[in-house]
């Protein structure tokens, strides 16, 4: 069988070269008899696997000194508690910038540890999102132990295109579904994490990038495995790390070396989003898109037809076509397509085009 045209929100489609390279090397890793996942994390062939993928996010994100990369396990949503465990002391109160389902979640987590604020919000009355908030509608408390943000909102389609300016207030960011679709100054940020599952990889790894002298603020007293600073000082290796995950997200890592780093990934992604957009708007007699223009996601497009009847009909017809993925999530309804980095612009041509003959034979 062949592949299809996967727009799965996450766990999403992976890069074909990627995948065949894991292919090619699954009973027999690089001469030494047996598969990347049967070595010894403490051996010199998974150690090199794990050295590189270091390497590579370094290199491409062009990440100075001060920061450190961390491979974890949990997941985003592990994170949303590690956060104000490691960071919120007692005292304090930590900001939250509410821009969907995620920010939610991360909030809730944290307010079984702590004092939280939100610190601005662009929930309706409807309990749904359609924008992210300008840096105007948001107030960051002075003192605060950390501002979070969520880069990109997976579920209702929007993003932000200038981050939030957090002043003196540590910024913590939940990139996991916009995280290396182009080239972003980290440096300005004091945490962010992001599950691979999305754009990265395979679910099981998560890539963490900190500031050193934020993690040197964490706190001590909380159990050794919960603490990030003994996952940055054991360089991701304090245990037994996710090496099938790892050695995947390396593959992929090395295919958006191969297409041009970041600059690349942002050309090919603007490309496939202006494309999606462009055609949702001409067809805006039949289709509509509920997100303000300004906060559009390039990784998650949300559109509607003009029933719900026609938005299953829509998935239906398009996965018999070779399609698969398009189904809302079950809290915002419609229709959403996640063009990740993996997606290709022919990918989202024939979306176009499936959008184009659906329109005139159900309008
Ligand atoms: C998918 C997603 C999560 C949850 O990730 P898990 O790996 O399932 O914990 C959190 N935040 C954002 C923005 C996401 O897209």
């Amino acid at each position: 069988m062949g592949r299809v045209i996967n727009f799965n929100a996450g766990p999403a489609g992976l890069p074909l070269p990627a995948l065949e390279k894991a292919r090619d090397e699954l009973i027999d890793f690089k001469g030494s008899g047996m598969s990347v996942m049967e070595h010894s994390h403490r051996g010199k062939d998974y150690e090199a696997v794990h050295r590189e993928a270091t390497a590579r996010l370094t290199r491409l994100l062009g990440l100075p000194d001060s920061h450190t990369v961390m491979f974890l396990t949990g997941g985003a949503s592990m994170q949303f508690a590690l956060v104000p465990l490691n960071f919120l002391k007692s005292g304090q109160s930590a900001d939250y910038v509410m821009t969907g389902v995620w920010s939610e979640k991360a909030i809730e987590e944290a307010r079984y540890l702590g004092q939280t604020r939100i610190a601005g919000t662009t929930k309706q009355a409807d309990g749904r999102y359609t924008r992210v908030p300008g840096q105007a509608e948001v107030q960051f408390a002075p003192g605060a132990a950390y501002a979070h943000t969520t880069s990109n909102n997976t579920i209702y389609g929007t993003q932000f295109h200038t981050f939030l300016d957090t002043g003196a207030v540590p910024h913590v960011c939940d990139m996991s579904s916009d995280f290396l679709w182009r080239p972003t100054d980290l440096s300005r940020f004091d945490f962010v994490y992001a599950g691979a599952q999305k754009n990265l990889g395979p679910s099981g790894v998560l890539v963490a990038i900190a500031k050193k002298d934020f993690l040197a603020k964490g706190r001590t007293d909380i159990p050794k495995i919960f603490r990030y600073t003994t996952h940055a000082e054991n360089a991701s290796l304090y245990n037994t790390p996710p090496t099938l995950a790892t050695y995947l997200m390396n593959n992929v890592l090395e295919w958006i070396e191969g297409q041009g780093g970041l600059p690349g990934m942002q050309q090919r992604n603007q490309a496939k989003a202006d494309a999606l957009y462009a055609a949702l708007d001409r067809l805006s007699g039949f289709y509509s898109v509920p997100v303000e223009k300004a906060s559009r996601s390039v990784m998650n497009v949300v559109w509607r037809c003009p029933t719900e009847a026609l938005d299953e009909k829509f998935v239906a017809e398009a996965k018999k076509a070779g399609m698969v993925g398009l189904k809302g999530h079950r809290l915002s309804g419609g229709i959403r397509a996640s063009i990740y980095n993996a997606v290709s612009l022919q990918d989202v041509q024939a979306l176009v085009s499936f959008l184009d003959s659906f329109a005139k034979s159900n309008g």
